[in-house]
């Protein structure tokens, strides 16, 4: 696997992690929990580096695969169903048992992505495209709703301004910081 596919794999893992989040209406702690288990799993990947430089010296960080064939676990035991037992009990007491949803949908989409390697690019776009897809529709569904408003330029028109709103506010605050 390359370092491309690692990366849209990550951008794949968010925009899982958006979608199901903004479907459960989650809050400020539990998008935290989200992005920890959703995403926050793959550092096992850096933890993997020192070995690999050790092997195969600085150099190799330069390569387009960091797979050298040694086996080396680049996937903690987190990466393994095994870990359901370390995170099983981190999510009791959360809503919808939110470690292990997002863990489970992590390693499902880890799972996926390899079983289809061999064309995962295609496979990659589209799912990722469809995530993306069901994001922007639950967001134009929500806006209909709450806006009593319908029709795509509208609500392009809404989030350009929301976008616009926000930035001038962050940049207010900024400026007000410095008197
Ligand atoms: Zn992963």
């Amino acid at each position: 696997m390359d370092r491309r596919n690692d990366f849209t794999l990550t951008i794949t893992h968010l925009a899982a992690v958006l979608l199901i989040g903004l479907l459960l209406n989650l809050d400020w702690n539990e998008w935290f929990v989200a992005l920890l288990f959703g995403i926050g799993i793959d550092i096992d990947h850096v933890f993997a580096v020192p070995g690999y430089v050790e092997r195969n010296g600085l150099g190799a960080l330069l390569r387009p695969s960091w797979d050298d064939g040694s086996g080396a676990v680049w996937r903690s035991l987190l990466h393994d169903p095994i870990g359901a037992f370390v995170v099983i009990p981190l999510a009791v007491g959360w809503r919808f048992m939110l470690p292990l949803l997002f863990w489970s949908t992590h390693l499902l989409i880890d799972y996926a992505q390899a079983a289809t390697l061999s064309y995962s690019a295609l496979v990659e776009s589209v799912f990722l495209g469809s995530l993306c897809a069901g994001i922007f529709a639950l967001g134009y569904f929500r806006w209909r709703v709450s806006e009593a408003s319908s029709g795509l330029v509208p609500f392009l028109l809404y989030i350009k301004d929301s976008v616009k709103r926000y930035f001038a506010r962050s940049s207010g605050q900024r400026t007000s910081g410095r008197t």
